[in-house]
């Protein structure tokens, strides 16, 4: 063989692993669902952030027997049900252990719907701590994280089903070492087991100063979900963080005029500025509480469906658009996979 027959028969031989790696990559991806691992494929239009339901009361009174968990489920089922007609395939539960994470609960919703449903591991910091455990001033990041790859690992608790994302809240205005501890475990967390981390944040500053923290770590941002983000009011900084390869989640959409303008505009930003593409839309709606009579109010799921994405196309919305940020997005953003940054 001739040397340029060599180099070319080499080049042929290198993009033929290259294709293999690339198509392996995609088909293997997972996501991980109460019932157990899916094809990412299979995610279809998502939810990303929801609630069946949180429980406020302070740490030292929680209990499962706050609730009967038969009533919470006949609360609850017929508002996931109305996701079927808009072919809501899964729903991202993001209530945090301590306000009353229940993956139980969660499986049997999805065994009863059809609807897949993920639950997290992670602890939630934001409400000035009163949801940690008190060991938590005593801990290092890496002794958290211990607990939380286990039950990446093993399952949470004795129950065998396993967390699909990681779910920490951390204080806006006060980003306190505990707030830092939090985030380094989520990062140690993440390089472990692949899970998103999906970080309770309202302001730009504060996600900031969390994204300094993944870089110390080299975990690359888009394994970083910005929950709240429609908290910020600049746009601008939206749009910086967006750049830095984050996702920006609009979470709080409700069937009220005002904040529906608000998410339009957003939406309409994000697309003048080419950044549909780390968009993710939920209402954080729900949810079943204990300790209110019959569990208090329930906030429906639906209003992306029924107001939300139909005013955005009266205004210019394409059908594929509108699947980049409700199918495609959220598939990129929690199919499992380690994301360091790239040298
Ligand atoms: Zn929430």
């Amino acid at each position: 063989m001739r040397l340029s027959q060599m180099k070319q028969a080499n080049i042929h031989l290198l993009l033929v692993s290259l294709l293999f790696i690339l198509s392996c990559q995609s088909n293997d991806l997972k996501i991980i669902t109460v019932l157990g691992e899916v094809p990412v494929s299979e995610m279809g239009i998502t939810l990303t952030h929801e609630h069946v339901l949180v429980d406020f009361v302070m740490i030292d009174s929680l209990s499962a027997n706050r609730y009967n968990k038969d009533s919470v489920i006949m609360k609850v089922l017929p508002y996931i049900e109305e996701l079927k007609p808009f072919k809501v395939a899964t729903f991202v539960d993001c209530t945090p252990e301590f306000m009353g994470k229940d993956p139980q609960l969660l499986a049997e919703l999805s065994q009863k719907t059809g609807i897949k449903i993920l639950t997290n591991t992670g602890w939630y910091g934001a409400d000035n701590q009163r949801h940690l455990p008190s060991e938590i001033n005593t801990m290092s990041a890496e002794e958290i994280a211990e607990i939380w790859i286990g039950e990446a690992k093993n399952g949470i608790g004795n129950t065998g089903i396993k967390p699909g994302f990681i779910k920490i809240g951390i204080n806006d205005f006060d980003f306190s070492e505990i707030d830092k501890k939090l985030v380094a475990a989520a990062c140690i967390t993440h390089l472990q087991t692949g899970l998103t981390i999906m970080s309770h944040t309202g302001l730009a500053s504060a996600a900031l100063s969390q994204l300094q923290i993944l870089k110390q770590y080299g975990v690359d941002p888009s394994a970083f979900i910005w929950t709240h983000a429609m908290v910020e009011s600049s746009n601008e900084n939206i749009l910086t963080i967006a750049q830095m390869g984050c996702w920006v989640a609009f979470d709080g959409i409700r069937e009220d005029m005002a904040p529906l303008t608000r998410f339009k505009d957003l939406l309409q930003f994000m697309k003048s500025t080419r950044q549909l593409s780390r968009v993710l839309l939920s209402h954080d709606a729900g949810w079943y509480q204990p300790g209110k009579p019959n569990g208090g109010d329930i906030r429906p799921y639906t209003a992306l469906f029924n107001s939300l994405i139909p005013y955005v196309m009266s205004e210019g919305f394409t059908q594929k658009e509108i699947d980049q940020i409700i199918i495609k997005n959220p598939a990129e953003a929690f199919a499992v996979r380690v994301r360091k940054v790239v040298k």
